[in-house]
């Protein structure tokens, strides 16, 4: 099955458990725009080169405020795949209270093929593109990092956007896109970077503190953590959770290229450090190497896909030895891998729960750009944006949990549950006045 299908399936699931109207069930599956276009944009070499981009809107209640998620670049980006995260990034809002309606987007290139200059030139490209349609924009469309995207190209957008508008007097010009670098004159907020990574520690500790679910698991003394992925969301929640939980430890750690692993526990800053001596975690002083296939089947306790959607499905499920899954990649695990999940008694954090940190604090990141008053939006400091992020994962957590437990039903389909019903009387007042 298709991305697309495992998101349908899970809308039409929680659909289902709460009896919710054919119509508005229809508009949840559908999508505002879609567009594709074939960007041109110059190499080094001097010759012009094509790269598809794709940009989603999925459907929104919310009149007047933009669509909201990332920019990917990625060779395996295409239409299917943004239409399955621009779903996930509605349902992701909607249960972190946030109005805005999900976006994804991004263009089909491997970032690691491409120098400096070429990357910047298909970031302008992109902006000028999606510019002349009316796409971006503070109150249309605000992108923010993704896979293999990352603050500096955030603010190579933030940039041409302004450059495109220099007539134009307009302070707002930060709003169109978060995840910005920090310091004067770009607009970034301090802790949009580590969110992400944050925002997962906060929910998964809310999980093993509560009576009913995360008991069983906290009898157990949950220690031991293995991580797909070691990029923005992947390497911040190493960082997190071993100041969260010092007594976990991180024995395996991937990237794209394979892994490292230490059963005594890997030691995450020496791994870093390494890894910018180097450019790569292979190899790293006291640590044996690992393949990301034998790292989703590593006996451990918790396991955090942070990388790639689809690792865990039918063929691999069987084999999973973790007791908990905490999803930080979009979309890690299909359909038929959760009921086998189910059936071993392994709990699954869902991914639209879990790594709802990075769009949230990208709200307090727009808010202040954008100057509008909204009492949730905390002070411009670390320990201001990451404690009041803990605030509001909480309380989103405290109704998956409380929704998990009235209907029965499992965290995701809990998540789901939360946000459509919080969405729902929305769509259904807007089919009014349309
Ligand atoms: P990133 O580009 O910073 O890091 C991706 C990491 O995954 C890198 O370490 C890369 O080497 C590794 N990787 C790529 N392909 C792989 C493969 N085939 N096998 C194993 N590892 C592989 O991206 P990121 O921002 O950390 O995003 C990771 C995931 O988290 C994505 O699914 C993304 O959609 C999701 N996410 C990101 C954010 C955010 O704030 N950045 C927010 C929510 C969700």
């Amino acid at each position: 099955m298709s991305q697309l299908n495992n998101v349908l399936v899970r809308v039409e699931n929680a659909a289902k458990t709460i009896n919710l109207d054919r119509q508005t069930l229809d508009t949840l599956q559908g999508f505002k725009m879609v567009w594709t276009c074939d960007l041109e944009a110059g190499m080094d070499d001097g010759s012009l080169r094509r790269f598809k981009a794709v940009r989603i809107w999925h459907r929104s209640p919310h009149v007047d405020q933009p669509h909201k998620g990332g920019i990917r670049f990625h060779p395996a980006v295409n239409e299917e795949m943004m239409k399955a995260h621009a779903i996930e990034m509605s349902i992701k809002c909607w249960l972190m209270n946030l109005a805005w309606g999900g976006a994804k987007g991004g263009v089909a290139i491997d970032p690691v093929q491409h120098s400096i200059r070429e990357l910047k030139a298909v970031t302008e490209k992109l902006v000028d593109e999606m510019d002349e349609r009316n796409i971006l924009g503070p109150f249309r469309d605000v992108p923010a990092p993704d896979v293999g995207t990352n603050p500096k190209i955030m603010n190579w957008i933030r940039q041409r956007y302004a450059q495109r508008r220099r007539h134009m007097e307009d302070t707002h010009f930060a709003g169109v896109v978060t995840g910005k670098p920090v310091g004067y004159g770009f607009g970034g907020l301090l802790g949009r970077n580590e969110a992400t990574g944050y925002g997962m520690t906060v929910v998964l500790e809310r999980i093993l503190r509560d009576s009913k679910f995360g008991d069983a698991y906290l009898r157990h003394n949950p220690s031991t953590v293995a991580i797909m992925g070691f990029g923005n969301v992947g390497a911040h929640f190493a960082q997190f959770i071993k100041e969260k939980f010092p007594i976990f430890k991180i024995i395996a750690v991937s990237d794209i290229n394979g892994g490292v692993f230490n059963q005594e526990g890997l030691n995450i800053h020496k791994l870093i450090e390494h890894r910018e001596a180097t450019g790569s975690i292979l190899n790293a002083p006291a640590t044996e190497s690992i393949s990301n296939d034998e790292l989703l089947e590593l006996n451990c306790d918790i396991l955090a896909p942070a990388a790639l959607e689809k690792v865990i499905t039918s063929d691999n499920a069987d084999r999973i030895k973790a007791k908990i899954i905490l999803e930080g990649a979009n979309g890690p695990t299909t359909p038929e891998a959760d009921e086998i999940l189910r059936l071993n008694n392994v709990l699954v954090i869902p991914d639209i729960l879990a790594n709802a940190g990075g769009v949230t604090v990208s709200f307090f990141e727009w808010a202040r750009n954008l100057g509008i008053k909204d009492e949730r939006v905390p002070l411009a400091y670390t320990e201001h944006v990451l404690s009041r992020l803990s605030e509001m994962m909480t309380a989103s957590t405290d109704e998956v949990i409380n929704i998990a437990q009235r209907h029965k039903t499992d965290l995701r389909n809990a998540a789901y549950i939360t946000a459509i019903q919080r969405a729902a009387p929305l769509f259904r007042s807007k089919h009014l006045t349309d």
